[in-house]
């Protein structure tokens, strides 16, 4: 038998997004209870320093970052907890929410905060070196590459816009490409063909990150024509997209083809009333701490207004 509890606003995920909707909503009386998720902190605890995050301005520390935002929602009331969202029913208000498969949450509101998380290759080499010359965010680990050499997977978006950022701090960039056309707008392909210090290597796949047990040295390739080479380079960035983590509820909101959550204009409103969605889960564009905290805010609002409303 499922323990049961009922909620005005439920909040799941433990990001800037969540957080900062967990802020907004205590303080304006909502009560809300917060569920982390299986990544309490977000997908930035996976970088160091955070540069570029306002009012820091000799940096701050990811981890003390997400403290502080934690901490914060606490003093006003919020109630964190540490769970995962196994199961969504939002076929009626209140909304029933499984968590880690035993105890179900009505919730009038609900804001999905549960962010994205980047793709990886599926290498062992890949694992061994995250941290440690891999990553998957050119912005947060693009400063430790200055004036060093580095690769790109991917020929979306996201990578020439990776490629891009690298090629202002690292002396040379190359862009590994699965195939011999650019999956990228054709506005950011021509960026990346004009950089001079950036080299597409075409029809090339990632057999392996070669490392000297402390660090990444260099990426072995094989081209499709059966060619397996080596280049040297000192990081390893993943540029070959996101995947929302939507999949729960996919089955009542609206998502787009690649799984993000449909939101009403600039607002947190998903397809359905009484549910919002904030950060990473319904933005692909941005994908930064400030713009998930602010977009948490929103949501936040629009629940608020929803539970004023009476809707
Ligand atoms: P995309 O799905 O558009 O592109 C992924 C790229 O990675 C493709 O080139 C794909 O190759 C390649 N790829 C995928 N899996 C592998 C793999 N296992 N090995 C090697 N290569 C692989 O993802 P993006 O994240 O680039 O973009 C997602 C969406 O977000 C797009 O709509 C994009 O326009 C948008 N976006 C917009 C930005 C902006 O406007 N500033 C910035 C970033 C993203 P293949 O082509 O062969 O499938």
């Amino acid at each position: 038998m499922k323990n049961m509890e009922k909620v005005r606003c439920l909040i799941l995920g433990g990001g800037p997004a969540g957080y900062t909707a967990a802020i907004y909503a205590s303080r304006a009386n909502l009560a809300p209870v917060l569920y982390e998720g299986l990544q309490p902190g977000g997908q930035l605890t996976t970088t160091t320093v955070v540069e570029n995050f306002p009012g820091f301005p000799g940096g701050v520390d990811a981890n003390t970052l997400m403290q502080g935002m934690r901490e914060q929602a606490v003093n006003f009331g919020a109630d964190i907890r540490t769970g995962v969202a196994t199961a969504a029913d939002l076929g009626k208000r209140p909304f029933r929410i499984t968590i880690d498969g035993s105890n179900e949450i009505q919730a009038d509101t609900l804001i999905i905060a549960t962010g994205a998380a980047a793709k990886y290759l599926g290498l062992e080499s890949e694992k061994k070196y995250m941290g440690m010359g891999v990553s998957a965010c050119a912005t947060c680990d693009g400063f430790f590459y200055r004036k060093k050499t580095v690769a790109v997977v991917g020929g979306g978006d996201t990578a020439c816009e990776e490629a891009l950022y690298l090629s202002g701090l690292a002396s040379k960039v190359y862009m590994i490409v699965r195939r011999d056309v650019f999956r990228a707008s054709k506005i950011m392909q021509e960026r990346v063909l004009k950089r001079e210090n950036i080299e597409v290597l075409w029809n090339c796949n990632t057999k392996e990150v070669l490392g000297d047990g402390f660090g990444v040295t260099g990426v072995r390739l094989l081209r499709k024509d059966g060619k397996e080479f080596d280049i040297a380079v000192d990081g390893f960035f993943l540029g070959i997209g996101h995947a929302p983590g939507s999949e729960l509820f996919a089955p009542w909101l609206e998502t787009d083809e690649a799984g993000f959550i449909v939101t009403d204009g600039f607002s947190s409103r998903t397809s359905l009333p009484g549910v919002f969605a904030a950060g990473d889960v319904r933005d692909k564009t941005y994908k930064q701490a400030i713009t998930a905290a602010a977009s948490g805010c929103m949501a936040a609002k629009d629940a608020e207004n929803f539970l004023i409303s009476g809707e």
